[in-house]
């Protein structure tokens, strides 16, 4: 990128509430049901039909605020944002505009060893829109009404980024804590999370910032990161030969790699914002805000902390372990069973680390119980299994779900710690390979290497390799 240029992004972040319920009617919130089977006169906006606010959501919202340090507003208001499109049967989402449930608050995260924060403008409560299906083939387009009243949280950050790494660090920290907070699952692919994009550019030193363009359907994190770079790269360009940036909205393509322009902005929209007439405002009293944050979990940015004052973990280490919820259950699992946190956090790095990366999964899925692994590290630590043979065992419980006790017992992979036995295999290994001694005996350090190798090999890696070593001398220097 021209580093004459400073690129500046603000992100608009939409994300589904995991409730029983919709936001204003009792229609079941969920994903994937078959077309037009969750919905009523409220969700439908049928004339007469008078919507009811479902505290789970509210409840919500305001843990999300509370996560993320902002101002809980005393009394919050629904607004009716009014708009037609097919796929929205009343012609109005209800949403929050003048007094959203959470004001200000920050998003922290670390980038490169840096500690940084985005702020953020508000956290509001609105509901989702239905979803209209495009038939192609015969030429007909159809609407899905499930996902109408969908209850939501929108986050909207202040335009505090200024790289795409900062951009995913802060959505990276905004799932991760809202999944820990338990508000929602935060599944980009099944778009329970949901990030437009808003960018300018300006000249390094430029008090004014540029005119900024908006970006949409962005379905990964890396396809975040990708459209930031696209866009201002072409802002640049743009600027470069001496035009001007028009306000338009874009639709990514992942496919192609590029944005295409969706509409121009410059008419500027109105919703015509007004207080919903048959919703009343909320009042968050101080004793239910009390009750709301003493149910708060840990957050992950507390525990990443936490972890490297109490259990001496690297900031990387304690990173890796927190940046993924599935990943942190699993640690603090594994440390009821076994009080040994540093061990632990090894073995996750290393070996359930490189699982996770060997499937292909979008969101890991750990395929061994933390008893399992558990039981494997201790048998390491009793000198009972090889390194290389528990990373085996790991491979086949992975798959097959078995006892690591059992599937070590069954393919003969425990540990031979019977000086007795080991002696036997040195002693044919020796008798083999009378060249080798003859090398020993002249000098040469590598025969004993290969005597290892060897003894290992014939014990199918079981024989301890410390009392392999310490036989392999006695017997040589007999000879
Ligand atoms: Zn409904």
């Amino acid at each position: 990128m021209n580093t004459n240029y400073e690129i500046t992004v603000g992100l608009e972040i939409h994300v589904e509430l995991k409730t029983e319920t919709k936001a204003f009617c009792r229609c079941k919130n969920q994903f994937g049901a078959s077309i037009n089977t969750n919905t009523c006169p409220v969700c439908m906006g049928l004339p007469g039909a008078i919507p009811t606010v479902n505290k789970k959501c509210v409840e919500y919202a305001i843990r999300s605020g509370l996560a993320f340090d902002s101002e809980i507003n005393e009394i919050s208001v629904f607004e009716r944002k009014n708009y037609f499109y097919p796929d929205l049967s009343k012609a109005y989402q209800i949403s929050q505009l003048k007094k959203p449930f959470c004001v200000g608050g920050k998003v922290r995260y670390k980038l490169n060893g840096e500690e940084k924060f985005t702020r953020l403008d508000n956290i509001h409560m609105e509901e989702d829109a239905g979803k209209s299906v495009h038939d192609a083939k015969n030429n007909k387009s159809y609407v899905d009404f499930n996902r109408c009243g969908v209850p939501l949280i929108e986050i909207v950050t202040m335009p505090d980024i200024h790289s795409s790494e900062e951009a995913v660090a802060t959505l990276n920290s905004i799932k991760e804590t809202l999944v820990a907070i338990g508000v929602s699952d935060c599944k980009m692919q099944e778009g329970s999370l949901r990030c437009d994009v808003n960018l300018s550019v300006r000249k390094v030193g430029d008090p004014v910032l540029g005119t900024r363009t908006e970006m949409k359907n962005l379905n990964s994190f890396k396809a975040v990161a990708r459209a930031i770079e696209y866009e201002a790269n072409r802002q640049i360009s743009v600027l470069e030969n001496g035009e001007k940036i028009r306000q338009i909205t874009l639709k990514w393509d992942d496919d192609k790699g590029e944005n295409e322009e969706l509409r121009s902005k410059e008419a500027g929209n109105d919703y015509r914002y007004f207080p919903d007439p048959d919703l009343l405002p909320v009042r968050i009293t101080p004793e239910y805000l009390e009750k709301i944050k003493n149910s708060m979990p840990e957050l992950p940015f507390d525990r990443k902390n936490r972890y490297m004052r109490d259990f001496n973990l690297t900031e990387n280490e304690a990173e890796t372990i927190t940046s993924n919820i599935v990943v942190t259950q699993f640690f603090e699992e594994c440390l009821k069973l076994k009080n040994e946190p540093k061990v632990l956090c090894n073995w996750i790095l290393t070996d359930i680390m490189r699982k996770l990366k060997e499937s292909l999964e979008d969101e890991p899925k750990i395929q061994i119980s933390a008893k399992n692994l558990v039981d494997l590290i201790n048998m390491f630590q009793n000198k009972e299994i090889s390194i290389n043979n528990a990373r085996e065992v790991l491979d086949i419980v992975w798959e097959s779900g078995e006892s690591v006790v059992e599937v070590a017992e069954k393919n003969g992979m425990k540990q031979d710690n019977n000086e007795d036995s080991v002696k036997q295999i040195v002693l044919q290994v020796i008798e083999q390979n009378p060249q080798a001694v003859a090398d020993f005996k002249g000098g040469n350090e590598r025969a004993k290497t290969f005597f290892v190798g060897q003894v290992m090999k014939l014990s199918r890696g079981k024989a301890n390799p410390q009392i392999v070593g310490k036989i392999l001398d006695e017997e040589l220097n007999k000879k």
